[in-house]
């Protein structure tokens, strides 16, 4: 076959690949849009190796191996009973026991569970540890919640969720909605379930009973970490840049504390209601304050720095003239329309923090104009990797320091950015780390998949 007619047939195979998952999964859009976008990048792999195709290896990426959905029912304050649904899609575990977060928040339901679950797959794969890829969540919203409320829905959950997971099956963590506290209730129900501590289950349990040091920290300092490769190699580094950080919970607030160490001035952050600037730099102290320890509003901000202004409605953040901005808030929080005003603001580099926080004609945008782009596969996945090496040290029953996980943490870091940059120049896209992530994460796992055999 000529070189024009192999790369027409590989195009052809990824367009059929892509309308299955779009009639096999109606109204899923944040799952069409997160499959489409890794299947452009793998035209150039299939057109130089059939063999993918000949083992029909996209047709069962794109299928989950198990998806489970389950009733959640738990008893609010007033004494009625609410009924919520949950889910955990175990995707692919050719590389290792399934892994990936547990979200709740309104907004969750099959489609957004299974467009993370499919990122999680190379993410982890990105990492270069033993682990597969999966997702869960339910549609439970714990804003406004009780303690007691929270913990009863937690618990509910876990009833459910246990007979499904294991430490060597499918070992759940955290994401949005469900942080330190969330982890624990989860963690001692499965405990109470199973009459037993099996310390490797949850991953960002606390350090008082199993959990990592450096993991409350990882997904945020791994982002900075993958950015300061990409400003390097450009020259640059942090010091003296405008960061603009979307969001405000875990993941926003240890990428604006690593910033501000790399000697970077953060300006702003958000939460679902508004964004805060602050022309002095953002105080990640009052932030972690308000939102970690007393569950408030962003706008309560302006309250400790007069010099602070508070806006409401979160996409404005992007109006902000900045260096570098670090989308760390939720998917298809940066479109177009934001990419362009920041490219005409001077912006430099983009981080993914978030999962798929920009919407496919941003990312493609930034891309085309020469923005340095670090995807949200490989620049979160820092978070991913610290639960990882959490099961080892659960496995070994021993604990490492903070400094020892955090350098581990770069090193995983520094490797992920520079098997995307490699991935891009050997197949043609040089300097388009989307391509290169999505291609690199693709090739360890479908090399696995066909020395395991059709399963
Ligand atoms: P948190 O729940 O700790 O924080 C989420 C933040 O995003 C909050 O500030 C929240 O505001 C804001 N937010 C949520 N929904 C929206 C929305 N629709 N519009 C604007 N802001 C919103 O979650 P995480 O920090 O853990 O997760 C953030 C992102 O990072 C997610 O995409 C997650 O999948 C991804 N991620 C997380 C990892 C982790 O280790 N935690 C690992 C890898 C990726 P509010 O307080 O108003 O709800």
């Amino acid at each position: 076959m000529s070189e024009s007619s192999a790369a027409l047939a590989a195009q052809n195979y990824v367009e059929s690949i892509y309308g299955q998952v779009v009639s096999r999964n109606p109204n899923e859009p944040e799952f069409h849009q997160a499959v489409q976008e890794f299947l452009h990048s793998l035209v150039p792999v299939l057109t130089e190796h059939p063999k993918y195709q000949e083992h029909g290896i996209l047709e069962r990426l794109v299928e989950p191996e198990r998806m489970v959905s389950f009733r959640v029912p738990w008893v609010d304050d007033r004494g009625q009973v609410q009924v919520n649904r949950g889910f955990r899609v175990q995707f692919n575990s050719t590389l290792g026991p399934y892994k990936g977060g547990i979200r709740f928040h309104p907004s969750v339901y099959g489609g957004i569970v299974k467009f993370l679950g499919f990122e999680q797959i190379f993410k982890n794969s990105l990492t270069g540890l033993p682990i597969g890829g999966g997702k869960g969540g339910s549609d439970f919203d714990p804003k406004g919640r009780s303690e007691q409320e929270v913990m009863r829905f937690t618990q509910s959950f876990m009833t459910e969720l246990y007979r499904h997971i294991g430490p060597d099956a499918d070992v759940p963590a955290g994401d949005i909605g469900v942080g330190a506290r969330e982890i624990g209730y989860m963690f001692g129900q499965y405990k109470r379930i199973r009459g037993g501590h099996e310390a490797g289950i949850l991953t960002g349990k606390g350090v008082l009973y199993g959990g990592s040091l450096g993991r409350t920290e990882a997904t945020g300092y791994g982002c900075v970490y993958f950015v300061q490769e990409m400003l390097a190699a450009k020259g640059s580094s942090f010091d003296g840049k405008r960061v603009i950080v979307s969001g405000s919970g875990n993941v926003s607030v240890y990428a604006m504390e690593k910033a501000q160490q790399l000697g970077a001035h953060v300006i702003a952050c958000s939460d679902s209601n508004g964004y805060i600037y602050d022309p002095d730099g953002i105080s990640v102290e009052i932030v972690k304050q308000l939102k970690e320890r007393d569950r408030l509003r962003i706008s309560e901000y302006v309250k400790f720095r007069p010099g602070a202004i508070y806006q409401e409605g979160c996409s404005g953040i992007w109006q902000l003239p900045c260096d570098i901005a670090l989308p760390c808030a939720t998917q298809n929080e940066l479109d177009l329309e934001a990419a362009q005003t920041l490219l005409r603001n001077g912006v430099q580099a983009i981080g993914e923090g978030a999962n798929m926080p920009c919407t496919l004609e941003a990312m493609e945008f930034f891309v085309e104009r020469g923005v340095s782009f670090g995807p949200a596969k490989a620049a979160n996945a820092g978070g991913v990797a610290v639960s990882a090496l959490e099961m080892s040290q659960n496995s070994m029953r021993l604990s490492w320091t903070f400094e020892e996980v955090d350098a581990k943490l770069q090193e995983i870091m520094k490797n992920i950015y520079t098997r995307s940059v490699q991935a891009a120049d050997e197949y043609g896209v040089s300097g388009n780390l989307v391509a290169g992530a999505n291609i690199a994460g693709f090739l360890k796992v479908a090399d696995a998949m066909i020395a395991q055999g059709i399963v």
